[in-house]
């Protein structure tokens, strides 16, 4: 990771920082992919792991992505050193479900491809399938800390689905023409009518 940066890239640059510091946290793109993949696949069947890690750096490549995790993954580490100020420090490491600010930041990413990536955060968050549940997990070890992170990548991959839902919208209408808005416990494929 750069070092000397002042200011948040985007573009390509941005894509590099990201992946360094979801690898960092040991995510990697291609688990983000593979979400992607189950997210979106039986709306277009053609799917294929190359075009879902292409979304995901898509999204990656967003400067306010880019800010979001610069900022969730930067409260999580300082979590992990104690060195955030009190009742802050204690609520991140119980990752405190009242907390609600790590979902918030995650919006901010959420709807960047429209309401689509909404319902498709509320079933990961709800489900917390692959590398989703396993960050959630690793962050409630002792002195581990991932109360940022697991909202984080959920919003990433919910986004880059709805990208795909959006840029795949002639296959969709082929493949379900009637298919009934998802609720938050589903993923979603297509936008309303
Ligand atoms: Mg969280």
């Amino acid at each position: 990771m750069k070092a000397s940066l002042t200011h948040t890239p985007a573009g390509d640059e941005a894509r590099d920082l990201c992946r360094q510091l979801l690898l960092s946290r040991g995510v990697r793109l291609p688990d983000l992919a593979s979400l992607v993949h189950r997210l979106q696949s039986r709306f277009v069947p053609d799917l294929d792991a190359q075009e879902c890690l292409d979304s995901i750096l898509a999204v990656l490549g967003k400067r306010e992505v880019c800010n979001a995790l610069l900022t969730g993954i930067a409260l999580d580490v300082l979590a992990e050193r104690g060195a955030l100020p009190e009742p802050l420090q204690s609520t991140m490491l119980r990752d405190d479900p009242l907390y609600g600010i790590d979902e918030v930041l995650a919006l901010s990413v959420v709807n960047i491809y429209g309401s689509i990536g909404f319902t498709n955060y509320g079933y990961l968050d709800k489900v917390k399938p692959g590398v989703v549940g396993r960050v959630d997990r690793r962050g409630h070890a002792p002195g581990r800390c991932n109360t940022f992170l697991d909202d984080l990548i959920s919003a990433v991959v919910a986004a880059a689905a709805a990208r795909i839902a959006h840029s795949r919208s002639d296959t969709l209408a082929a493949a379900e023409p009637a298919a009934p808005a998802a609720s938050p416990g589903q993923p979603a494929g297509a936008p309303p009518p």
